[in-house]
């Protein structure tokens, strides 16, 4: 009786060895098609894709391990996703204004540049919109007599201090302009 159960016990135990044997296989098998699919997902190169799968096949576990640890960060399609967002980024900070002086950005409304005094807009004198420094005309309220390039100051009405000293000031200026005349 201890002989045939011996004999069944082998063919059992011979059954499992098989099957887990082939399911190993199997195993290994899915890992190194996984390694380099997702190499090839990872680098265009076909020697690091087979290197990937090679690693895998010659070192079972230790080689799953390693490809982990050196495979590239990204994948290709993050890498021009990334670098779209980066495109765009750069397309954005280059489409807003930059001085012509020190070329920093600027803001649309500003009439100077506050680094480096450049004249960037000048203001109608009628409306006092923002109008570009070679315009002759105001688009906004059709006043043709807007100089080109002029830099036109926005006047802020400074009361005179003493009504007094005027006079003298003018009658000082008239000798002054009679002599220049002359
Ligand atoms: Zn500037
Ligand atoms: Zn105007």
């Amino acid at each position: 009786m201890s002989l045939p159960t011996l004999d069944t016990l082998v063919s059992y135990l011979t059954i499992v060895a098989a099957v887990m044997g082939a399911l190993l296989a199997a195993l290994w098998l899915s890992l190194i098609i996984w390694a380099f699919r997702d190499m090839r997902a990872r680098s265009r190169d076909p020697f690091a894709q087979l290197l990937a799968a090679l690693l895998v096949a010659a070192l079972p576990v230790v080689g799953i391990v390693i490809y982990f640890i050196l495979r590239p960060p990204e994948t290709l399609a993050e890498a021009y996703e990334r670098a779209l967002e980066e495109e765009a980024l750069l397309q954005e900070i280059e489409e807003r204004p930059h001085c012509p002086g020190c070329s920093r950005v600027i803001d649309d409304k500003w009439l100077l540049c506050p680094h480096c005094h450049t004249r960037l807009k000048k203001a109608c004198p009628d409306c006092n919109s923002l109008l570009e420094l070679q315009w002759n005309l105001c688009p906004y309220c059709g006043n043709h007599a807007v100089d080109p390039y002029k830099a036109n100051v926005v006047h802020t009405a400074v009361p005179a201090p003493n009504p007094l000293p005027e006079p003298e000031e003018t009658e000082e200026a008239d000798p002054v302009s009679e002599t220049e005349l002359q």
